[in-house]
């Protein structure tokens, strides 16, 4: 390609409305451009990428038997309601009328429209397992668009839907599925990992999300590369800590704190550290309210702590008028000594001694609490979120947390859709079997954001290998000028194009410098300089987009290193 015909934009200018580095490099670099909230086009460049994701997601889907369809974007309400997600979906799915007034959405997924499918189309075990997937566009009507492509409204996915006979098969399909996404995110060039997105409570991993690290991700992930271990932070557990609690030294003492609301209040008046002391908080029962008591640095876990018996969910802070009525006490004098309410203490609670915590009397609290003594030894359960530091639930190593962009989600549903929508096939026994489903997203035009947020560098964009535009750029100097550059620069394009690299020839009449910048923004791994100077030696001037100098090399040695 030449670049005096590709129409490349470019723009020096940070633009105001990307926050994040990815956002702020595909504008600049001309891959995308913003049409209205969270709507973008693909540009000639950006759109390059975009196919090279969709390539390598469809080679590795075919390789592990997938079958590819594409269903239609737009779908009737009639199978929302069989499914029961009419109702319950919300105002992330965008719903429309047709001329005759009958109801739509535009799919934000597929479930429906894919057991619809299997119904009609599978009718023997003999046919299973079956995997259909497809590259298409969702809309999602997300509250807060944001970060470019990566959490857009419209965003293209690959999604794959599972049907087996039974457990073990979908257990296999999903198997199948953990391993080939293994292998896209490993051929991208990107460093992931896999996360359990639920607890395993029911045996096994039944929900897993594959993660690019990095600093600007939305989820916080929990991992332990001695373990072979990584969570969500949201699910990942705690459990009772190992060891002895130390012996009481303190006797227990009333003392006022009057303004003390905060736990950090309470640790610049006494001059003690958070995890001295534990905080109580009231949430909303299905009884009456419920106290939960968890250490002063830890924060609480609300899709942990709704599951527990007596506790509403969704998880709802009790308003202080409940709490004074309840307690008779501000909600930041609380505290486990003889709490009226029922009550739920977390793991690490039951580790400490001597410890600081509100008497219930406003403006109060105790110090040198003990267990044993000033109250019951409790049950303890885990009501928290982890911590770095924290031990894995193995038990080996300890936690540390990083950030992750999920680009990638692998979930067994079981018989959820199928159940609902009476998709059953004829099982080997002759009875008529529910088909056991799975469903597999990958977030492709997310990866291309995720990507960039994972590599670059001051100067703009530095693609992994296969995912790169182009994979060579030649910069002639003053090939306008200069009959030797050129042809030089004409010979290399299309010698190199020839070999199936794609090339692009900065044949633009514009400054080096221009050409340089935009080369670098651009981040087209191979750059190869061509100028009068050099080509009196013999030589060109080669640069990978990682390396910080360039070398003056042979024409056959640019050719290898280029070529590989
Ligand atoms: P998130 O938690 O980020 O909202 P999700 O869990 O709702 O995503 P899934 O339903 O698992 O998303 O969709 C499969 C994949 O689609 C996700 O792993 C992600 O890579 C991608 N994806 C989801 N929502 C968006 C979005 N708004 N913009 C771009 N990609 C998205
Ligand atoms: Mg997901």
């Amino acid at each position: 390609m030449r670049l005096s015909e590709f129409a490349l934009t470019t723009l020096k200018e940070v633009p105001a409305e990307a926050e994040i580095v990815s956002h702020k490099l595909m504008l600049r670099a001309g891959l995308i451009r913003r049409l209205s909230s969270g709507l973008f086009t693909w540009m000639p460049l950006g759109l390059r990428v975009l196919r090279k994701v969709e390539a390598v997601v469809r080679e590795e889907m075919n390789r592990a038997g997938a079958l590819e369809l594409l269903m239609p974007a737009v779908q009737p309400s009639e199978l929302w309601e069989e499914s029961g997600r009419w109702d319950q979906y919300g105002p992330l799915l965008l719903r429309m009328h047709d001329r005759h007034d009958r109801e739509y959405c535009f799919g934000p997924t597929h479930e429906e429209v894919i057991t619809d499918i299997a119904r009609r189309e599978l009718r023997s075990y003999k046919q299973l397992p079956v995997n259909y997937y497809q590259i298409q566009t969702k809309f999602r009507d997300e509250i807060r668009p944001r970060f470019g492509v990566m959490r857009s409204r419209e965003f293209i996915m690959k999604d794959a839907y599972s049907f087996d006979v039974d457990q073990e098969g979908l257990q296999k399909s999903y198997d199948r599925m953990h391993a080939a996404y293994t292998r896209i995110f490993e051929r991208l060039g990107l460093k992931f990992r896999v996360v359990d997105a639920d607890s395993g409570e029911i045996g096994g991993s039944r929900s897993q999300e594959f993660h690019v690290l990095a600093d600007s991700g939305e989820d916080a992930i929990a991992y332990c590369d001695a373990d072979n271990y990584a969570s969500n932070v949201e699910t990942a557990a705690t459990s009772r800590p190992a060891g002895e609690r130390a012996a009481a030294t303190a006797e227990l003492e009333k003392f006022p704190t009057p303004g003390v609301k905060t736990i950090q209040d309470l640790c610049e008046l006494l001059g003690v550290t958070a995890d001295q002391t534990v905080k109580t908080l009231v949430v909303d029962g299905t009884d009456g309210p419920v106290a939960l008591v968890i250490r002063g640095d830890h924060e609480l876990n609300a899709v942990k702590v709704q599951k527990l018996d007596g506790v509403a969910s969704p998880l709802t802070m009790a308003d202080t008028g409940a709490i004074i009525k309840a307690l008779g006490a501000e909600p930041g004098s609380l505290g486990p000594v003889g709490m009226k309410l029922p009550v739920y203490f977390d793991h690490a609670v039951a580790a400490l001694s001597d410890f600081t915590c509100g008497a219930n009397e406003t403006g109060c609290h105790y110090k040198g609490v003990n267990f044993g003594r000033d109250l019951e030894l409790p049950e303890t359960v885990d009501l928290r979120n982890v911590v770095a530091g924290d031990p894995t639930p193995g038990g080996s190593g300890t936690l540390s947390i990083a950030r992750g962009i999920e680009v990638g989600h692998i979930f067994q549903l079981g018989s959820k859709y199928s159940d609902a929508m009476k998709a059953t096939v004829q099982a080997p026994d002759g009875t008529n079997a529910v088909m056991e489903m799975g469903c597999y997203g990958i977030g492709i035009t997310r990866i291309v954001g995720a990507a960039i947020e994972q590599n670059h560098d001051d100067n703009g964009i530095v693609w992994p290998g296969p995912l790169a535009p182009f994979d060579v750029v030649l910069v002639p100097i003053n090939m306008h000028r200069s009959d030797a550059v050129r042809e030089s620069a004409e010979a290399l394009y299309a010698e190199l194009s020839e070999t199936g690299l794609a090339v692009l020839l900065d044949d633009r009449d514009a400054r080096p410098g221009v050409k340089f910048a935009d080369a670098e923004l651009i981040g087209i791994p191979h750059r190869v300089v061509i100028g009068e100077r050099g080509l009196a030696k013999g030589e060109l001037e080669y640069r990978h987009r990682r390396d910080s100098e360039s070398r003056d090399l042979k024409r056959e040695e640019v050719l290898e290193l280029v070529k590989v």
